[in-house]
């Protein structure tokens, strides 16, 4: 395993300079294009590493998956879906359009609009620290903390989440303060993760909530199935079809350059690869996820 990742880790550097950072958040665009790394960590706690899998950065999008863990857990299925849907937006992570045209609430969690709309009813419950705490606890780092440059400067350029918070308050979805859940949903998209913290995430989803390694129960295991479900149909922004015909696994992909996978009851992969393609995934971390499933024949399809 570990020389094939390594193989693996070598033909995504190949990727690497056809992206770009993003650089709408401006402190994201200041990161090094040519980090790559890869951590595998199997059900039998054997872990795998390859490249910059220790290097830090922030989780952004991928942090929907914990916000919607969190939200599961404390309000239950029926409510989350009252006031988000579960549909692939097909539309950039960002969008406004479609909230406004054709919909009256978010069509998914995993964009922008349903993770401030669940942000919005999670902040009365969990305030920052304790999703902080509970960030740890699923990635298995107690290192994770609050990237303060990048959630500054997330906040100082969030003109389009504001315009969709507020959105979101005129159609009814946000009863709560607008700014303090914005502020809730940007300084989560601000933790900073490794590849290893996304692979330990990762396992702990594969294995239905437990931790392995200690055999603690996390999430309930209806809960990590409705996550891994729409991870499947909606992870990977408007990239998400042709990830499931490609890789064939749940994922979730972030602006940083964080890729979140998993095959179900086998293992967690993270990614880091802040090189970018035009939708917002790592474009390195794409080609070598979708390696890593053909050559151990992964895809739920197989
Ligand atoms: N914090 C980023 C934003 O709200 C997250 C986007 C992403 O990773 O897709 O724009």
């Amino acid at each position: 395993m570990q020389t094939r990742l390594e193989e693996i880790l070598e033909k995504g550097q190949e990727k690497v300079p056809y992206g770009k950072t993003a650089d709408y958040i401006p402190e994201l665009g200041r990161r090094d294009p040519n980090h790559l790394g890869i951590c595998v960590f199997t059900k039998d706690g054997k872990k795998y590493q390859a490249g910059d899998s220790q290097i830090r950065f922030t989780i952004q999008s991928i942090s929907k998956v914990i916000n919607l863990a969190a939200a599961l857990e404390q309000r239950g299925f029926d409510y989350v879906f009252s006031k988000v849907g579960m549909e692939p937006s097909g539309e950039a992570f960002n969008s406004l359009v479609e909230l406004d045209l054709t919909s009256s609430y978010p069509f998914n969690p995993m964009i922008n609009s349903g993770a401030i709309a669940i942000a919005s009813f999670l902040q009365p419950i969990m305030d920052f620290e304790e999703m902080l705490d509970f960030s740890r606890r699923l990635c298995m780092d107690p290192e994770i903390t609050l990237d303060e440059a990048v959630c500054r400067s997330e906040m100082s350029h969030a003109s389009r989440n504001r315009a969709i918070a507020y959105l979101l308050e005129s159609k009814g979805i946000i009863e709560n303060d607008v700014e303090k859940s914005l502020q809730l949903y940007i300084k989560l998209c601000s933790l900073s993760v490794t590849a290893e913290s996304l692979a330990n995430l990762g396992l702990i989803l594969a294995c239905g909530g437990i931790n392995p390694v200690t055999g603690e129960r996390l999430l309930k295991e209806d809960v990590v199935r409705v996550i891994k479900t729409i991870m499947f149909t909606c992870g990977m922004y408007d990239g998400s079809g042709t990830s499931a015909v490609y890789v064939g696994l749940p994922a979730k992909s972030g602006v940083g350059g964080g890729i979140l996978s998993l095959a179900d009851k086998k293992m967690g992969i993270g990614i880091y690869g802040p090189s970018l393609d035009q939708k917002g995934n790592s474009i390195a971390g794409q080609e070598m996820l979708r390696l890593l499933s053909k050559e151990l024949k992964l895809h739920l399809f197989a």
